[in-house]
């Protein structure tokens, strides 16, 4: 049997998924999620938009990373 996927309930539900950088344009901390994604500032405790797991290939191996984003990047396309 298999269990289907649902969705984690996320804090932040968005129509269109979010285009994030190429992975070989950011930085370790970045893709760690301690950066920003996009202005690529050191995110500040309690500022952070969650950008939930994604994947990406790399060297041709398909990993999942934990983008984040400041407060004012992840607004965008939110109303
Ligand atoms: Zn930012």
């Amino acid at each position: 049997m298999t269990t289907p996927r649902t969705a984690n309930a996320a804090i932040s539900s968005r129509k269109r998924p979010v285009q994030l950088p190429p992975l070989g344009k950011l930085s370790e901390p970045q893709i760690r999620g301690r950066d920003c994604v996009w202005c690529s500032i050191t995110l500040a405790p309690g500022r952070v938009v969650d950008l939930g797991e994604q994947y990406a290939r790399r060297a041709g191996q398909r990993f999942a990373w934990f983008p984040r984003a400041c407060s004012r990047c992840g607004k965008e396309g939110s109303s």
